[in-house]
């Protein structure tokens, strides 16, 4: 009798215990699934945002503007050959300005 109580005891214990695991593992697992979907979530939030927003060209050569000195991305830059050489605007205006 003493016995079975103490059967009894144990299998509470068990089941509690296997309970906690359980619920330790789901719990893991689904901060897992949260986290890649909020991973992905943050990569397309990214993605779309730099869809959108397109940022200024930082990348590229530097280019003095040859009628007034303003720096221009080589790429952005009108050019213009002169003597031989490749010559760089801001604008058209400069361009202009220089051509006259
Ligand atoms: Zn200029």
């Amino acid at each position: 009798m003493v016995r079975a109580l103490i059967y009894a005891l144990i299998s509470i214990v068990a089941i509690s215990f296997l309970r906690m695991v359980i619920g330790i593992i789901t719990r893991g697992f689904s901060d897992l699934m949260k986290e890649e979907t909020e991973a992905s979530r943050s990569q397309q939030a990214s993605a779309s945002s730099s869809k959108s927003t397109k940022p200024p060209p930082t990348r590229g050569e530097l280019k003095a503007c040859h009628a007034c000195g303003t720096y221009v991305v080589a790429s952005q830059a009108l050019t213009a050959s002169s003597k031989g050489e490749t010559v760089y605007y801001c604008s058209q205006e400069c361009k202009a300005r220089n051509a006259a």
